[in-house]
């Protein structure tokens, strides 16, 4: 990826001023200088100085309340850890539709929102299966399964090293917002939810559909954000 271009790059003014609380903002979020490094494309040294202008109080480095959401996520992920399962989201009431998903702090895009672990192997699909193959049904582990559908998602599916799906943000999400995905970036048809979809989007289809009738215009849209097998299976299907 091409991060490195914006390090070298001079901010001046009101523009560096606006990274720079953009950035204390994330760090007193939890966040490590280390990981604003990484996703902002800036150097350790340079997001330091901008942290300190802003006037940010450091957390000492053994005394950090939370821990870097993005270091030795597998390992980590693997043993469910709930810190690292939580990092930056977290449960709450979504008015009419049960419990959701939030952003507690914000996310730029192409972010890893929630680190998805397979808790268990299914040998049927249902409400809360995830489809890993054709005929494969796992459940995700964490807040995974609490993570609400929308017709027009703020997040995306993306595999990770273990095979379970990660979040990852499709554009900028603001600290508050929910956090949801498409289920037809995940479940080639939906048999088991409700037939009227409520998440009041402009966008919303009326209801929850899998990949297989996901209008060809969202298809695009979704491109890149969709579990890799939803696209063999439909070249196994119509090839
Ligand atoms: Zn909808």
């Amino acid at each position: 990826m091409s991060r490195k271009s914006p390090a070298r790059r001079l901010l001046r003014g009101s523009e560096r001023d606006k990274v720079a609380a953009d950035l204390k903002v994330r760090y007193e979020a939890g966040t490590s200088v280390r990981a604003l490094a990484e996703s902002s494309g800036r150097s350790y040294g340079g997001v330091h100085r901008l942290l300190a202008d802003a006037g940010v109080a450091f957390r000492s480095r053994g005394g950090a309340q939370r821990r870097d959401p993005l270091a030795g996520t597998a390992q980590r992920s693997a043993a469910l850890d709930p810190v690292v399962l939580a990092s930056g989201v977290g449960l709450r009431n979504a008015a009419d539709r049960g419990e959701g998903v939030f952003a507690t702090r914000s996310f730029l895009g192409g972010e890893l929102v929630l680190v998805g672990v397979i808790e268990a192997e299914l040998d049927h699909n249902d409400a809360h299966a995830s489809q890993i193959d054709e005929g494969r049904f796992v459940r995700h582990g964490g807040l995974m399964p609490k993570v609400n559908h929308s017709c027009d998602p703020n997040c995306g599916i993306r595999l990770n090293v273990s095979g379970a799906h990660d979040l990852v943000s499709r554009f900028p999400i603001a600290a508050g917002q929910e956090i949801t995905f498409d289920y037809a970036m995940r479940n080639y048809t939906i048999k088991h939810f409700p037939a009227r979809c409520q998440c009041r989007t402009p966008r919303c289809r009326g209801r929850i559909t899998g990949w297989k009738d996901l209008p060809s215009d969202r298809k695009a849209a979704y491109q890149g954000f969709v579990a890799p097998y939803l696209l063999d299976l439909e070249g196994r299907h119509t090839g």
